[in-house]
């Protein structure tokens, strides 16, 4: 008697950022591993991925507990970004009440190094607040659904990078938009300070290498960063790197993953 093949782990990866493409990458053509991204949605038009799909909420920690039953998910994997606090929330919760294991991937934040001029604030309004009273020209990194908070501080001109165009005219009175998708380089960050002749820059510490640019550039133009401190997340288990979350998932690493 043959024995029938093992069945494949069923993996939900919470995404929307560029260290679950990865670990989708990763994942893409493993027999032994079925994996499905989920997309909040808020991008239009993102790359289809290398493996199973789907965009949209599940509708709360009692969507996600059903969306975990139904689907047959055995392991979770929140990638999403580091900002993304109620997601990531959610995913504790329901993975706590469905049984299923959960693994954070979480990339490390950027490290203050000698030469930053940084102001760090525990959210958008302190960082707006930040600003202060006199008018200021200030790049605005931090994706088009925050920009409201700047509405209430008039007397800056903002430039503000969006990765799609924006659909309705923003809530900033003096605003300059560059549409762009990262990843971004040092050099091309610094030619669109300077040229803006921005002399705040405002982020939030995402920490990764896409959107690193800015804040190497800021520091080659001894800019000061008002740089917005990560949303605490209840303790999880996490790791760094998707040689890790191939490990928690029993899948070996091919030699190409492994740089050999
Ligand atoms: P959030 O505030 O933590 O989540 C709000 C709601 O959006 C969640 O309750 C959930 O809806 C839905 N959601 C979020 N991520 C989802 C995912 N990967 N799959 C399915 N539903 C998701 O999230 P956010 O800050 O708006 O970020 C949304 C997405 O954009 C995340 O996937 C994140 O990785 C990505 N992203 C965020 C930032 C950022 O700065 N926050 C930057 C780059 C990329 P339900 O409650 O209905 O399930």
């Amino acid at each position: 008697m043959t024995s029938s093949p093992a069945r494949p782990l069923r993996v939900l990866v919470l995404g929307g950022t560029a260290e679950a493409n990865r670990l989708a990458a990763a994942l893409a053509d493993d027999p032994r591993i079925e994996a499905v991204l989920s997309y909040a949605g808020r991008t239009e038009n993102p790359t289809p991925p290398p493996i199973a799909w789907r965009v949209g909420g599940f509708g709360g920690i009692d969507g996600m507990v059903d969306y975990l039953r139904v689907e047959n998910i055995a392991r979770v994997v929140d990638a999403t970004h580091p900002f993304a606090a109620q997601i990531s929330a959610h995913a504790i919760a329901a993975c706590a009440a469905a049984g299923v294991p959960l693994l954070a991937l979480a990339r490390p934040p950027w490290p203050r190094t000698p030469g930053d001029r940084w102001l760090e604030v525990d959210d958008l309004q302190a960082a707006a607040d930040a600003l202060g009273a006199a008018p200021r020209r200030v790049f605005l990194g931090i994706g088009r659904l925050h920009l409201q908070t700047f509405a209430a501080h008039p007397q800056h001109a903002y430039l503000v990078r969006l990765v799609d165009p924006p659909r309705a005219p923003l809530p900033l009175i003096d605003a300059e938009v560059i549409v762009a998708r990262g990843p971004f380089d040092r050099a091309g960050d610094r030619a669109m300070l300077m040229s803006y002749r921005a002399d705040i820059v405002v982020a939030r510490n995402a920490g990764g290498n896409s959107a690193s640019a800015k804040i190497e550039a800021a520091r080659d133009l001894k800019l000061p960063v008002v740089m917005v401190r990560r949303p605490s997340i209840q303790a999880r288990q996490r790791v760094e790197t998707v040689p890790e979350v191939l490990r928690w998932l029993g899948h070996d690493e091919t030699p190409a993953e492994r740089g050999v």
